[in-house]
């Protein structure tokens, strides 16, 4: 029986790295019955500013979801898609390893970075509760609740002992968002008690930023708030050579979407440069999801070994080969990889 998985391809460089990522996972021999949804920003605005229930039906119904960035509009216009798929669908915790590949010649390459992003995926400033008081003066809500806090560091802590890790540090800004910054802690702490294998730290998110940039191998498993993830996720995408690589699941009690951290990359999209090693490392989170543990390794080793040969890498990390001839040599590498 092959399996469903919604796949959503999205706008901007996501139908193209969604076509290498099929292309990849359809190399390891795992069937897969694709339930291909379109949701692009045209799309949206067609149907009113509204993420369609075609979309919310299509992984309520396979359970699992393959995606692509989806252009969200600055400063107007409907709100993140991306935001919506989460709340809609509880995927309260989004998960971003973030790992250095072989042979990439990156500022950290002799640093060893291998850590974990959990972020809370449902509330926080991403409430989109936005108020103009009188003219120019404007409120943006925060909100944190006891519920979200202690299911999403539940979640990190299980999953850290799980994977075997041995430190957990909660990043949070508690010395001036006193009552909420210092609700999400207080749940971080309650949960670690239970751990007492794990390491467990606290730092502020402006220290945390610098700690990440001096000293990154010093990090294991970061659990955080929403909007901290966000920045975050960026700041350690950098440190490991850039958006192109790093993977993300966002994960809930029924279903899961995996997606890359990058947004739609207007700037190359079209092109056939874009970098599709970070979708594909979301589909091997996937795979795994599926309990595919077998290809989901052999996919991995294929990304990393297409590295390690370093000749077919795209141009954000270096390289001169298009999407395709990326794709083909990680799809060649799938075929040899045991
Ligand atoms: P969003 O707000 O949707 O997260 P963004 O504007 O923050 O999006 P991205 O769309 O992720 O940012 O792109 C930021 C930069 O990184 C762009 O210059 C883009 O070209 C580059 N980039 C992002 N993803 C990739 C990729 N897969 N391959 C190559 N370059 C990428």
């Amino acid at each position: 029986m092959p399996y469903t998985v919604s796949l959503i391809p999205g706008d901007g460089i996501g139908p193209e790295v969604a076509e290498a990522a099929v292309r990849a996972v359809e190399a390891t021999g795992v069937l897969i019955k694709w339930d291909r949804v379109e949701l692009t920003r045209k799309v949206i605005e067609a149907s009113g500013g509204e993420v369609p229930q075609s979309v919310i039906d299509s992984v309520a119904r396979t359970h699992v979801g393959l995606k692509g960035p989806v252009t969200t509009p600055v400063a107007g216009g409907f709100q993140s898609v991306n935001v919506t798929l989460r709340k809609r669908l509880d995927l309260f915790a989004n998960v971003r390893p973030v790992r250095m590949l072989p042979g990439l010649k990156t500022r950290y390459r002799d640093t060893h970075i291998d850590l974990i992003i959990f972020r809370e995926n449902t509330e926080d400033l991403y409430a989109g509760l936005e108020h103009e008081v009188v003219k120019d003066v404007v409120t943006s809500l925060k909100v944190i609740t006891r519920k979200a806090s202690e299911r999403i560091a539940r979640y990190t802590f299980a999953q850290a002992r799980l994977l075997g890790r041995k430190k957990v540090t909660a990043v949070h800004k508690a010395n001036i968002m006193k009552l909420s910054d210092g609700l999400f802690l207080r749940c971080a702490r309650e949960v670690a008690r239970e751990y007492p294998e794990l390491e467990y730290k606290e730092l502020i998110v402006d220290n945390a930023s610098m700690q990440l940039v001096l000293r990154p191998e010093q990090f294991d498993v970061l659990l955080m708030p929403n909007l901290y993830g966000d920045i975050i996720s960026d700041l350690a995408a950098g440190l490991v050579g850039g958006l192109g690589l790093v993977p993300g699941a966002n994960i809930g009690e029924e279903h899961a979407v995996f997606e890359a951290v990058h947004g739609s990359a207007p700037d190359i999209a079209g092109k056939g440069i874009a970098n599709p090693t970070a979708l594909m490392q979301s589909s091997v989170l996937m795979l795994e999801h599926l309990r595919e543990q077998d290809a989901a390794r052999r996919l991995q080793a294929a990304i990393e070994r297409t590295y390690a040969e370093g000749k077919h890498l795209t141009l954000d990390v270096g390289g001169a080969a298009s999407t395709e001839q990326f794709t083909d040599a990680v799809v060649g590498a799938v075929a040899v990889s045991h």
